[in-house]
């Protein structure tokens, strides 16, 4: 996520502001301080990302994100 929020020209919102959400919220699973419902909206955003942004950079940029989360959902419910 730091590279995609890195690598954003920021030209179009979802893919400015939802890379920089989801590098937060990567940031908070590792620190074990995400919720239920703050996950629920990480994953819509990466729905909606996928859809919405304008690149192939910012439609791709939630992937990994919604992988990890939809194969480990169990483990990082756990973790908090
Ligand atoms: S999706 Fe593409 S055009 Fe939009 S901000 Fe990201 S890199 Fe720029």
């Amino acid at each position: 996520m730091e590279f995609f929020a890195e690598e954003s020209c920021g030209q179009c919102f979802p893919c400015r502001r939802g890379t920089a959400t989801l590098l937060d919220g990567v940031h908070k699973l590792a620190a074990h301080q995400c919720s239920l419902t703050y996950l629920k909206e990480l994953e819509a955003l990466g729905a909606c990302m996928q859809k919405a942004c304008k690149c192939g950079l910012g439609q791709s940029a939630p992937n990994a994100f919604l992988d990890i989360v939809q194969h480990h959902r169990d483990e990082i419910l756990r973790s908090r």
